[in-house]
């Protein structure tokens, strides 16, 4: 019987182990966990009848393999859409105050976020001819100046990877965060043409299959998005070991043994490392300290999560998304996602759940304030951004010391590196979001690829 052992609990090793029984329904596998509770950064609250996500908020439907995943695991009739409301009025924190973020090329042009030059700017965008000798990989906001101007770059670009990577736009790989962006203007010549014959395409596919398409959407549980941990769990029964954080992975002369930090060890024919970078790094430093250094060096950012329940006759009433604050203003804390208005049952009847997200690469260190000034901080920008003033009747926060992966300039290549060092060795193998996306869809998707490529790897060997 093949023994498999994956070390990481999180969205990306719970998913690969589903994906690999599928495969190897013979095997024994087995899934380390540090914590107490697997799930890693996916964890809901629910306290005082607040349900609060301090991790991943929601589910988008770009990509189709979570959504499959909770349907595979029988949770398909349990999803739930956001609120068309929190599709359409999302906003940023620009010039001291809140400016909605427009949906449609059209509502750009009449929105007073962009001057007349950067409007001109995107407009010209389709028009504008590839520089031959770009640089195999550019930052974000060097990609964002050199289509759409300077404007969009700082304005826009940050928005969005603050919004997301909680990261620097001038550090971040294009090529490695928004892979679609350089390819689009490799196949299309633009960017706007690469989006205008995605979404043709997405369209055309919709109604073959007989659907109605719809723009892309954001869902969860109505119980939150423990829903799918506990489901990964409960499937996997006794494989998942939770509370047992490994220290040292080693090669034996027939197979692999994996230390745990207590007198545990584990034999094994294939081992999988689905921790974060660094984690990955300290366990194999032994075994090839330059593969080692290559995973040390992927950096995380810090952020905090702040969440925040108010009565709902107290504050302003808001139906959308929230607001960012782009990161460029060094503000202390990044933005604003109003929960309740979100999904429904985030927040007791009279009630609303607002959480704040704090840190981030330029202000990490706001994610180790204390939890009064942390609060007292929130506040003050909600006063600023929101004329909030009234006393939460609610707090709730969470901490991420490593909370996104920063996939810097050289990002691809790096990765390439690491995977042509792990396939020297037979029967190790890299997955979770340090390498190929970080939204819950690029972690589920890899774990199909990686499940693939274990699978094959057995195969091979019989
Ligand atoms: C605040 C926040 C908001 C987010 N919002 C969204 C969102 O709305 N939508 C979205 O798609 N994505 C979002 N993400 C990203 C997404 O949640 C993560 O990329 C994804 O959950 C990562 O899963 P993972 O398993 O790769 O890593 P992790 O969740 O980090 O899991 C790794 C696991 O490995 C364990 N581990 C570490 N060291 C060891 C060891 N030595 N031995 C054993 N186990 C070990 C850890 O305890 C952890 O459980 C968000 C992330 C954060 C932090």
């Amino acid at each position: 019987m093949s023994r498999i052992v994956i070390i990481g609990g999180g969205l990306s090793g719970l998913s690969l182990a589903i994906r690999l029984r599928e495969r190897m329904t013979a095997a024994r596998i087995t899934v380390l966990e540090k914590r107490a509770q697997p799930g890693g950064n996916i964890s809901t609250v629910h306290r005082d009848g607040f349900r609060v996500e301090c991790g991943p908020n929601g589910i988008f439907d770009a990509k189709p393999s979570t959504i499959q995943l909770c349907r595979d695991l029988g949770l398909g009739d349990r999803l739930i859409v956001a609120s068309e409301a929190s599709r359409k009025n999302r906003y940023l924190f620009v010039d001291g105050k809140l400016q909605a973020l427009p949906g449609s090329l059209w509502l750009f042009l009449k929105s007073p976020l962009l001057s007349w030059r950067g409007k001109m700017n995107i407009l010209m965008e389709k028009y504008r001819q590839r520089v031959a000798n770009v640089q195999e990989d550019e930052s974000i906001a060097a990609f964002a100046r050199r289509r759409a101007g300077k404007e969009v770059a700082e304005v826009l670009a940050d928005a969005v990877v603050t919004g997301i990577h909680a990261g620097d736009p001038e550090l971040l790989s294009v090529a490695a965060t928004f892979p679609r962006l350089p390819q689009f203007e490799r196949e299309h010549g633009s960017v706007s043409r690469g989006f205008r014959a995605a979404s043709r395409k997405r369209r055309e596919e919709a109604e073959a299959r007989g659907e109605k398409p719809h723009p892309q959407r954001l869902w969860s549980f109505r119980e939150g998005l423990h829903v799918l941990v506990d489901a990964m769990r409960e499937r996997l029964g006794e494989s998942v070991v939770a509370g047992v954080s490994a220290r040292r992975v080693q090669r034996t002369e027939s197979s692999w043994l994996v230390e745990g930090d207590g007198r545990d060890s584990w034999e094994a024919d294939a081992v999988i490392l689905a921790a974060p970078a660094h984690e990955q790094a300290s366990m194999i430093e032994e075994l090839d300290p330059s593969l080692a250094s290559e995973m040390w060096s992927i950096p995380y950012s810090r952020v905090a999560v702040v969440a925040l329940g108010f009565r709902a006759n107290e504050v302003p009433a808001v139906d959308g998304f929230g607001y960012i604050a782009p990161q460029n203003t060094r503000r202390d804390l990044l933005g604003v996602q109003w929960c309740s208005s979100i999904f429904p049952d985030r927040a007791p009847d009279g009630m609303v759940l607002w959480r704040a997200l704090c840190g981030g690469w330029h202000r990490g260190e706001v994610a180790d304030w204390a939890d009064e000034k942390l609060v007292n901080a929130v506040r003050a920008e909600l006063r600023l951004a929101m004329n909030v003033s009234a006393d939460p009747v609610f707090q709730h926060i969470a901490r991420w010391p490593a909370a996104i992966p920063q996939y810097m300039i050289g990002h691809p290549e790096r990765v390439k590196r690491i995977e042509a060092k792990v396939a020297n060795y037979a029967g190790l193998f890299v997955g979770g979001n340090a390498y190929h996306g970080v939204a819950m869809n690029d972690c589920t998707e890899q774990a199909i690829v990686v499940a693939d490529r274990v699978a094959a790897y057995f195969q091979a060997k019989r």
